[in-house]
């Protein structure tokens, strides 16, 4: 197992995940989704119970491979100088429910938390977001830090639901995707969508999409778009 002190090995699945992990928390900065140290991306190490995530209070700018820490999925540290992100109970939470998930992505960003302070769904008005999300985002519960609560809420709202993304009440966006990456493409969808669908009502209330029209175009983004793999 790797030493977290020495440099990246391009040949151990943990170091490359730690590497990505350490990449992608640069989008949410490009992406505007997060302000001081607030915001964390994690990773599940592919057939392991294992988890790579942020460690707390570590600027943006400051973050490495090597800062990123290994933890297992009741939370605890594995490998890392640094104590893990306090949001670290509810990745694993999510880990241990949803055995599909490969990536969990916590964001404050500014337009979803104005629908999370309200508890308010954003609607389904949008092909972009039939697309992406196929049903409205939903809103989970008010959970406060320092136990389950927080894992348990997001895995009872996106449990069955198609949406990657949820709301949690008063709170911020928990997105989960196939691998880290998708979490991150899903947190930074949320917010945009959650911006235009704040915009467009300020001008008026956005007509709906007949669900029929959000199925099949759900089902054909998340199935054909996109480049194909080459036969
Ligand atoms: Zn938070």
């Amino acid at each position: 197992m790797s030493d977290p002190t020495d440099p990246i090995d391009p040949t151990d699945p943990i170091d490359l995940l730690r590497q990505q992990v350490s990449d992608l928390h640069q989008e949410l900065v490009r992406y505007d989704l997060v302000v001081w140290t607030a915001g964390n991306v994690s990773a599940r190490v592919p057939g392991e119970d294992l988890m790579v995530i942020k460690p707390s209070g570590v600027p943006y700018d400051e973050l490495s491979p090597e800062s990123m820490i290994l933890c297992d999925l009741d939370g605890n540290v594995v490998e890392g100088d640094y104590a893990p992100s306090s949001d670290t109970a509810a990745h694993a939470y999510v880990y241990r429910h949803m055995p599909e998930v490969g990536g969990v992505v916590h964001t404050h960003s500014t337009y979803a938390c104005a629908w999370a302070a309200r508890g308010e769904a954003v609607p389904c008005v949008l092909t972009a977001m039939a697309d992406e999300f196929g049903a409205e985002i939903p809103v989970g519960p008010f959970a406060l830090i320092g136990d389950d609560s927080i894992g348990r809420g997001i895995v009872e709202t996106l449990r069955g639901h198609r949406s990657p993304a949820v709301l949690m009440k008063s709170h911020g966006v928990f997105t989960i995707g196939k691998d880290a990456r998708a979490a991150v493409k899903a947190a930074v969808m949320c917010e945009d969508v959650a911006r235009t669908v704040h915009v467009s009502r300020q001008l008026g209330e956005p007509l709906p999409i007949a669900q029929a029209d959000i199925d099949r175009l759900n089902l054909r983004y998340q199935n054909v778009y996109g480049q194909q793999p080459a036969r």
